[in-house]
């Protein structure tokens, strides 16, 4: 810092360069690296850096605190590389685009996140990309009769949203293997303490990592993690970018990197220059987050088991859409995959309707009514109202959402306080019912 003291450099140079170098120290949480860019000791590693990818240059292509992060969910998730983007929706754009050309097509669960299905009906198509949806997500057949020869990939969800379905996932990772193309598993509402797709099959994850992996509801985030396992005999002539020379006479990426092609290309070449970075604090906040996902996602899944079971009993309540009741259509599945607990994200209906729901949501106090899910507190929303809102009436019923259905995310609280909480809440509905029966005999 000599060069810079003081009477020898003025105020304004002063105020940028002293202090801006790091002292050397060895801590034992990450730290958060919240800088633009890093500076190279030499040209030779400033040559190193940009034409052989070694260290770090610039954020956007690399960052100490997003790599940490992206190697703990690498290896939780049992894949060989995972690339940590600013959301969910992020990692789900990026994931598709690194697969899929103008003209191209996805076959996609028809129980997917709004977000996605948005995504796949409304701004893709605008590219030339199309997406085809199964309904019937346990049926391999289903899957297969809508695969086409412009297929590039499948999506689904691991446990998804309103009914709770499981996806077989080793059922349709084969199907996507005999075409060659990936089956694109979104983990967000499982968390790879529950199940880990890619040890079944599944070619790629995608997480939201604002829900359980950031798990206190402060940072959005997203990760893509890769299997490895891209095979260049299997994908033939459907993956071009990576199985293909960039240019005449040099080595395609499949020559370069064998099974990691994929995710190299991903991360060098897909999420920097599309550009959805995350921030190193965002990232610092999902690998702290990371450090407890097992302890929470436990807690939070013998609570929303017991929350279901109690649920279940009550007159007020139609029916509970949780796949660790013995009643639930795939409880089965949800045995075969998910191992410590059936998570905590599930629906339930009242008999009361939309007006039972409305007062429900309005008397809780424990529990938070909004859009999100995956935190250490107990959070509630009406689908029908909210991420369902511009769904037709009858799709909205083949998706498990009528107007007294409740979806919630179960936290880490005293299970006695989320039931006397639950309590009030059907206790307002049926007095809310009840008014209104009685206005309408009136
Ligand atoms: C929230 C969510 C997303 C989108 O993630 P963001 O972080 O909000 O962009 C995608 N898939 C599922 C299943 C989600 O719950």
């Amino acid at each position: 810092m000599s060069a810079f003291a003081a009477g020898e450099s003025g105020f304004s140079t002063r105020q940028v360069h002293v202090g801006s170098a790091v002292p050397e120290a060895s801590p034992r949480a990450l730290p958060i690296h919240f800088s633009a860019g890093f500076t190279f000791e030499s040209l030779d590693e400033a040559e190193a850096h940009f034409g052989g990818g070694q260290g770090f240059g610039y954020s956007r292509t690399g960052n100490p605190t997003v790599a940490a992060v992206e190697k703990r969910l690498a290896s939780l998730e049992s894949g060989s590389d995972a690339v940590l983007l600013a959301s969910g929706q992020a990692a789900v754009v990026v994931a598709l685009l690194g697969l899929i050309d103008a003209g191209g097509h996805i076959v996609s669960s028809n129980h997917i996140y709004e977000g996605t299905r948005g995504l796949l009906t409304q701004n893709l198509p605008r590219a030339g990309v199309t997406s085809d949806f199964v309904d019937d997500v346990a049926d391999p057949d289903a899957w297969r009769a809508a695969i086409r020869p412009n297929t590039r990939a499948l999506f689904a969800e691991s446990i998804s949203n309103a009914r709770n379905d499981i996806l077989d996932i080793a059922a349709i990772s084969a199907v996507a293997d005999e075409h060659g193309i990936p089956l694109i598993v979104d983990n967000t509402f499982a968390t790879p303490y529950l199940v880990r797709p890619i040890e079944h099959g599944a070619a790629v994850v995608v997480h939201s990592a604002s829900k359980f992996l950031s798990g206190h509801g402060t940072a959005l985030g997203g990760v893509i993690v890769d299997s490895g396992r891209f095979d260049a005999a299997r994908a033939g002539d459907r993956f071009p970018h990576l199985t293909e020379p960039a240019a005449p006479g040099a080595p395609s990426l499949w020559e370069l990197h064998g099974p990691r092609a994929r995710a190299v290309y991903l991360r060098d070449s897909e999420a920097p220059r599309l550009g959805p970075t995350p921030s190193a604090l965002n990232a610092f906040f999902i690998g702290q987050g990371i450090e407890t996902l097992s302890l929470r996602v436990e807690r939070q899944s013998q609570n929303a088991l017991a929350v279901a079971r109690w649920l279940d009993e009550r007159p007020e309540v139609a029916s509970v859409d949780y796949v660790g009741l013995d009643a639930h259509p795939h409880h089965a599945l949800g045995e075969r995959y998910l191992r410590g607990g059936s998570g905590s994200v599930f629906t339930f209906t009242l008999t009361g309707g939309r007006e039972a729901a409305a007062a429900f949501v309005e008397a809780v106090e424990l529990f938070a009514h909004m859009a999100h899910l995956g935190d250490t507190r107990s959070l509630v929303l009406h689908p029908a109202s909210t991420s369902h809102v511009f769904r037709t009436i009858p799709e909205r019923e083949a998706l498990g959402v009528f107007p007294g259905t409740l979806r919630v995310s179960i936290g880490i609280e005293d299970v006695s306080d989320i039931l006397a909480d639950l309590d009030r809440g059907l206790a307002a509905a049926r007095a809310a019912t009840s008014d209104a029966r009685e206005g309408a005999l009136a």
